[in-house]
């Protein structure tokens, strides 16, 4: 498939465009939408389509791996990673996880944690039912909120690996750089944010990330994980999430979401014919300072929670500060056509999740309603 058709084909969109802005599964590329109806959901000359065939048949098989190269090539994995495309969620690897890596009879049979809001805390919960735990980092106070505090964190020495989520969806506190953890392998949950700019894979061990943001539809999710560590024991882990297995089947120990990895496959290539990581992250940015700069500039009427240097790119909080607008707020939102804003429902206020393939328009859009909101309110 083309590359250029990619970013030039424009499906049908019903006039009076709607943005969605939740926080996942996100707005898919209209490219990718209107390219995989054609070829997905149709039947080839031998009768049949490309989700009815054999998964471990060589049709399927090469569609996989060139996703796959495709994926290691746009964020730069290392030859000693293996990528894997695994069924089920990132909820799936907070239990995945601690299977795959705690070695008990090495002596590795701790996962630390870095507290940074409510996806790591739903990390902590889930390993704290396989593994000892300890939180080794979590931001003090609550206003401005920001991620735990970094430099080099000592870690006690039977921790198999210490855990971050790179970017906390329902928070709206990214990382801006990545800790220190000696030789314990770091793992991140980077599924708000991974393709949303480039990543420095070798600084992990692993990365997980569900796919449903930036990568394609619910269903898959990626594993990135370093080769040493598919050396761990992992016997407690059931079949289709085991790392090492999974590796050496290349993805296909069992049926693998088709119709998902069909699409993150399209999703890939709409990135690099886009221009790549650097392109997302750039247009990503100039997305994100759009509606900070609104918020920051609204003399108080919106407010950003989260401290500047540690805002999320790709999920951006605020309440409004006469918080009693906030119902009426999303109610004309959504009638404005600037959809799902509401904050995730332990946190209230307002989210705006500004993935990959929301457009710049949409975030004007989301800005132009805010401008007119407030003086109506003022
Ligand atoms: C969305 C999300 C999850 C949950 O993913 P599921 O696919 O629903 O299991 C976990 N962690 C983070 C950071 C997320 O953004």
């Amino acid at each position: 498939m083309n590359g250029d058709t990619l970013v030039q084909s424009r499906p049908a969109t019903r006039s009076g465009a709607s943005w969605n802005f939740g926080a996942g599964p996100s707005r898919l590329p209209d490219a990718v939408l209107a390219r995989a109806g054609d070829s997905l959901l149709r039947r080839a000359a031998d009768g049949m389509a490309a989700i009815e065939r054999p998964f471990a048949g060589t049709t399927f098989r090469e569609i996989l791996a060139a996703a796959r190269e495709r994926l290691a090539r746009l964020l730069g994995v290392p030859d000693h990673y293996r990528v894997l495309f695994l069924a089920g969620g990132a909820t799936h690897q907070f239990s995945a996880v601690p299977m795959n890596l705690l070695d008990p009879s090495s002596g590795l049979r701790r996962a630390a944690f870095a507290d940074s809001g409510y996806w790591s805390r739903r990390a902590l919960a889930e390993a704290s039912r396989y593994a000892e735990t300890t939180v080794i980092a979590r931001h003090a106070g609550d206003t401005p909120l920001a991620v735990p505090p970094l430099g080099e964190w000592t870690l006690p020495p039977d921790t198999a690996y210490c855990h971050i989520t790179a970017n906390e969806t329902a928070d709206g506190v990214a990382w801006p750089a990545w800790p220190e953890t000696g030789p314990v392998p770091l793992v991140a949950d980077a599924s708000s944010c991974l393709l949303s700019a480039p990543m420095d894979v070798s600084r992990f061990g692993l990365v997980y990330a569900s796919a449903q943001k930036n990568i394609g539809p619910s269903g898959l999710t990626i594993v990135i994980v370093r080769e040493d560590l598919l050396h761990r024991p992992a016997s407690m882990a059931p079949l289709p999430f085991q790392y090492r297995l999974q590796a050496a089947e290349e993805s296909c120990a069992n049926t693998p979401p088709m119709l998902a990895v069909h699409l993150a496959a399209l999703v890939f290539e709409w990135i690099e014919a886009c221009g790549g990581l650097t392109a997302m992250a750039a247009t990503n940015m100039r997305k994100a300072s759009l509606l900070y700069r609104a918020i920051d500039e609204s003399g108080g009427f919106y407010v950003a929670p989260v401290e500047p240097g540690h805002r999320s790119m790709t999920n951006a909080r605020f309440h409004l500060g006469q918080a009693c607008l906030t119902e009426r707020f999303l109610d004309e939102a959504e009638a404005a056509g600037v959809m799902h804003l509401r904050g995730h429902r332990q946190l209230g206020g307002v989210r705006a999740s500004l993935y990959n393939a929301m457009p710049e328009a949409g975030v004007e859009a989301l800005v132009g309603f805010m401008a007119d909101f407030a003086e109506q309110h003022r």
